[in-house]
């Protein structure tokens, strides 16, 4: 039996003597604000028991990882015709970069940079009543949690700085790879981001990958197809340029966002959550990154 709180210790130990903690992601107030030394981490097996250490009941802003999210429920409702507008190899590339779109006549190289998750917004947008109230849903429902909500601030303040995901919608939308509206899709996309979550909802929410698309109230939510597939994706492209590194590293798929969240998974045995708001050049959690590191070498359980 393997001592997960003694490893979740070890870890923070480790962690809080570190001097270089990493950057803040300083692009908008609501998320320059935050405490450069804060850290949590959950850890949700899929046999139900659960273990935490320092900041895991704090909510913070997920940014990107609700992109995974977000291709889960597009996956739910429409199947494998969301692949004739995406594509599905790494990009090796940052975040938010707009070149390969224009090689690639407007097909995104993966839903998990921003182009391919506008894409992905673009395709909830038209399928859903209510689209941002449905995704909310969507996720409280996962999590068993109606407390869960967007941040409108942030909300908001993605919207006046979005230069580039304005550029990105304009781009797709002019290789005819949007049917909405550039504003109301992005209005939808810089909510998604908006979501403001705990470690440990995060680890609840990301149960149905790690549990062959059964959520965590044993609901079947996705096939297991789907939650294969959308693992592979976040295997090869949820770190963006660091994918790499993070394969290498910490040996499991994952999704990172720039409040410095992570979430990673081992299918049918557990998921993580780590917080850790400051990022590495990349704009990946470097503390988090190293937690997570340490975590699979101490436990000697990853992918591989
Ligand atoms: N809201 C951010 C953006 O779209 C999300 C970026 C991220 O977490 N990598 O630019």
């Amino acid at each position: 039996m393997i001592d997960y709180q003694g490893i979740l210790n070890n870890i923070y130990q480790t962690v809080i003597l570190e001097k270089d903690k990493g950057e803040i992601a300083t692009y908008i107030p609501e998320l320059a604000n935050v405490d450069k030394n804060a850290f949590g981490i959950h850890l949700h097996l899929i046999s139900g028991e659960t273990f935490s250490v320092g900041d895991s009941e704090k909510k913070f802003s997920i940014q990107s990882i609700s992109k995974v999210l977000s291709l889960a429920l597009a996956m739910s409702k429409v199947g494998s015709d969301i692949w004739n507008r995406l594509d599905v190899e790494p990009s090796g590339n940052p975040f938010n970069h707009l070149s390969l779109l224009e090689l690639e006549e407007g097909i995104p190289r993966n839903p998990l940079i921003n182009s391919g998750a506008i894409v992905i917004a673009d395709v909830l947008v038209s399928v859903l009543d209510n689209p941002k109230e449905d995704f909310l849903n969507f996720v409280r429902d996962l999590t068993g949690d109606s407390s869960i909500d967007y941040d409108l601030k942030v909300a908001y303040s993605e919207k006046i700085t979005g230069y580039r995901n304005y550029a990105a919608a304009n781009l797709l939308k002019s290789f005819n790879n949007l049917e909405n509206e550039v504003d109301d899709v992005l209005d939808f996309y810089f909510h998604q981001c908006s979501l403001n979550m705990t470690c440990a909802q995060l680890t609840k929410a990301f149960f149905v990958f790690a549990n062959k698309g059964k959520c965590l109230l044993e609901k079947t939510r996705l096939t297991k197809s789907q939650a294969k597939r959308i693992s592979a994706i976040m295997l090869t492209c949820g770190f963006y340029d660091e994918a790499g590194e993070f394969a290498f590293e910490v040996g499991l798929p994952g999704k990172s966002g720039v409040g410095g969240g992570i979430v990673a998974l081992l299918p049918n045995e557990f998921v993580i959550s780590v917080w850790a708001p400051g990022l590495n050049e990349r704009g990946n959690s470097k503390l988090g990154m190293q937690a997570l590191e340490q975590f699979t070498t101490e436990t000697n359980q990853s992918i591989f």
